[in-house]
């Protein structure tokens, strides 16, 4: 066994916290702040950059929240409820449509289409102390792009955040997120342009020695509507991260038995 064999790291993505929530991706400001306070409770919540390469905190889950797309609820709704209980957060954004006034195409059938974030909201999540990453300039399925468009996305959403914000910009998010939305090419891209981490989207436990190729869980109305429903699927990636480990012969500490644990049945029910 390593000397470095860490349990695995969840980092959850969220999208849109709306009051009126519309869609799988869009989560109510209730639920959020009911699932928050849960991993509060329950998980060690730190900033993305100490998720890799760090030594395992004992005893809890380790667990980041992000959000891809730069939608203006996140600032206003969000990041509120997050300081409040005072967990970090990083937010991915696509350059070119901060501050552009105007919204998405995939939100093109909801009325009014939900507003994406400006630069002035995007530097007081800076100024709040949240995390700050790119999803590219345009949004755009990275593995679709030639090599110089690739270049261009990666390298002038990383200065264009780093020159209107202030701050060093570290972290990638691919859009859309699926499998086969970034080769492996585009990860040598990636870490070319001077990310130190590469953030999927498409389910799954992140391994803590491997940030290139960081998975995350989309977190949904549909699947997570409820701590109850987040601890179970939470477990679920668990097992698998374990069944795959057990191949390697690696022994690993039960967190999720202790979370069961700590979960009684009476507070379990309080939470749900
Ligand atoms: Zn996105």
């Amino acid at each position: 066994m390593n000397e470095f064999e860490p349990e695995p790291v969840c980092i959850a993505a969220f999208h849109r916290i709306a009051k009126q929530p519309a869609g799988e991706l869009s989560y109510s400001p209730a639920h959020f702040r009911k699932l928050c306070a849960f991993w509060r409770e329950f998980y060690v919540v730190l900033p993305l950059a100490e998720c890799f390469g760090q030594p395992d905190a004992p005893g809890r889950p380790r667990l980041a929240i992000t959000f891809d797309d730069g939608y203006a609820d996140n600032a206003e709704i969000a990041a509120p409820i997050l300081a409040e209980l005072g967990l970090p957060a990083t937010f991915f954004l696509p350059t070119a449509w901060i501050g552009s006034g105007r919204s998405f195409p995939w939100d093109a059938a909801c009325s009014p289409a939900p507003p994406v974030m400006d630069w002035t909201q995007a530097q007081g999540l800076v100024c709040a102390g949240f995390g700050v990453g790119s999803h590219t300039c345009t949004h755009v399925r990275l593995a679709s792009c030639r090599s110089e468009q690739r270049r261009r996305e990666l390298l002038e959403s990383k200065r264009e955040l780093e020159d209107r914000l202030g701050i060093e910009v570290l972290d990638f998010a691919y859009p859309f997120g699926g499998r086969e939305d970034c080769s492996e090419e585009d990860r040598v891209a990636v870490a070319e342009a001077g990310y130190r981490c590469c953030l999927s989207c498409f389910g799954g436990l992140a391994d803590a020695r491997d940030p290139m190729h960081a998975r995350r869980i989309a977190v949904s109305p549909r699947w997570h509507a409820s701590p109850r429903a987040w601890r179970r699927h939470w477990q679920q990636a668990l097992n698998e991260w374990r069944r795959k480990r057990s191949g390697l012969d690696v022994i690993v500490p039960s967190h999720g038995a202790q979370i069961g644990a700590n979960l009684g049945e009476g507070k379990a029910g309080g939470l749900g």
